[in-house]
């Protein structure tokens, strides 16, 4: 049998983990083995009795910087558990995540989440191995805790038999580049305002064409972005 698709997540805060990972679908999933998560004490790897991880930045200035000679040790000893496994540190400085990247990540199997904290880590590490960095937006969290808790959660549901109907996964925002179509369910009637009839006509070619403009016009609205790239591709 092929090895669950595994997190590992390298932390100097473990209890944070699993958090929103074990509830619903995903902690069910967890549960039953679908994928694993291995959670890895960043201090375990302190060289002093204090178990410290990090210092003053060279060249001054505020706040203090994680050591390589305490992360490089630890990301080893993660990439002898599981080779060939991407290594990735959050970051607000990496890449955008994104839907394709989520499910590049979950067919492969699985990923080393390195959370910073702090100003973020020494520069030579990243240089000396080979991580990726991804950001979750250009906004600047505490840490890189719930970064790698968004990011695990958007490869999870994407692996086979997580979530109860595989088919909800098809439409989704970005799936096809596009923002999704708005959802509605009962009452038909909620402080006068109602169901759009068409989706009440039981019509599912009309109900489709209908969502799909839907789906164009919020698109191109709210994500100029977005819409320029799908008349491209
Ligand atoms: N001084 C850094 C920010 C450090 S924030 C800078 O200006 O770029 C501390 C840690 O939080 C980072 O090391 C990173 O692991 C995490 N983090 C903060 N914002 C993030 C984001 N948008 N995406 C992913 N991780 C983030």
């Amino acid at each position: 049998m092929k090895p669950a698709w595994t997190a590992r997540i390298l932390t100097i805060l473990p209890e944070i983990f699993p958090g929103p990972l074990g509830a619903s679908l995903i902690g069910k999933a967890l549960e039953q083995g679908v994928w694993t998560l291995d959670v890895m004490d960043i201090r375990d790897f302190a060289k002093d009795k204090h178990r410290s991880v990090d210092d003053t930045p060279a060249g001054g200035g505020p706040g203090m910087v994680m050591r390589a000679d305490v992360i490089g040790p630890a990301l080893d000893t993660a990439a002898a558990k599981m080779p060939d496994t991407p290594m990735v540190y959050l970051s607000p400085r990496g890449a955008p995540l994104t839907q394709e990247k989520a499910h590049a990540l979950s067919a492969g199997p699985g990923v080393t989440l390195l959370c910073g904290r702090f100003e973020g880590l020494d520069q030579r590490v990243l240089e000396a191995r080979d991580i990726e960095e991804i950001s979750i937006g250009d906004f600047v969290l505490a840490g890189g805790e719930v970064a790698a808790c968004a990011l695990v959660e958007a490869c999870v549901r994407l692996l086979p038999d997580v979530l109860g109907d595989a088919e909800s996964l098809v439409s989704e925002s970005f799936e096809q580049g596009l923002l999704e179509y708005p959802q509605y369910t009962r009452p038909r009637e909620w402080e006068g305002r109602k169901i759009p009839d068409i989706l009440l006509s039981g019509d599912h070619k009309k109900i489709a064409e209908w969502r799909h403009a839907q789906a164009e016009e919020t698109t191109r609205e709210r994500r100029p972005d977005l819409w320029d790239r799908q008349k491209k591709s």
